[in-house]
C-alpha cells in the first residue's frame, strides 16, 4: 500500500512538472525571426545601414540625411 502511494505522488510530480513545462513553452504559432535585411554601406562615414533605412543620394547611399548633406551639398 505504501508503495501505491509513492508511486501516485511521482506521477503527480511528472504530471504537474510536465504541465508547467508546456505553460513555458511559446505558442506553436509564434512567427520566427525576421528574415535578415540587405545592408548598405554609407558612402560617408562607411556605416552599414539596412537596404530600407538608407537614404538613396546622387552618389551613393548614406546612413543619414546629414551625410548625404555633407557629401552631396544638397
Ligand atoms: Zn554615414
Amino acid at each position: 500500500m505504501k508503495l501505491l502511494v509513492v508511486l501516485l505522488a511521482v506521477l503527480a510530480g511528472v504530471w504537474l512538472w510536465q504541465r508547467g513545462r508546456q505553460r513555458h513553452m511559446p505558442p506553436p504559432t509564434r512567427p520566427g525571426p525576421a528574415p535578415a535585411l540587405p545592408m548598405v554601406r554609407c558612402a560617408r562615414c562607411g556605416t552599414h545601414v539596412p537596404d530600407n533605412e538608407a537614404i538613396t543620394g546622387r552618389r551613393g547611399t548614406y546612413c543619414s540625411i546629414a551625410h548625404r548633406r555633407e557629401s552631396e551639398g544638397a
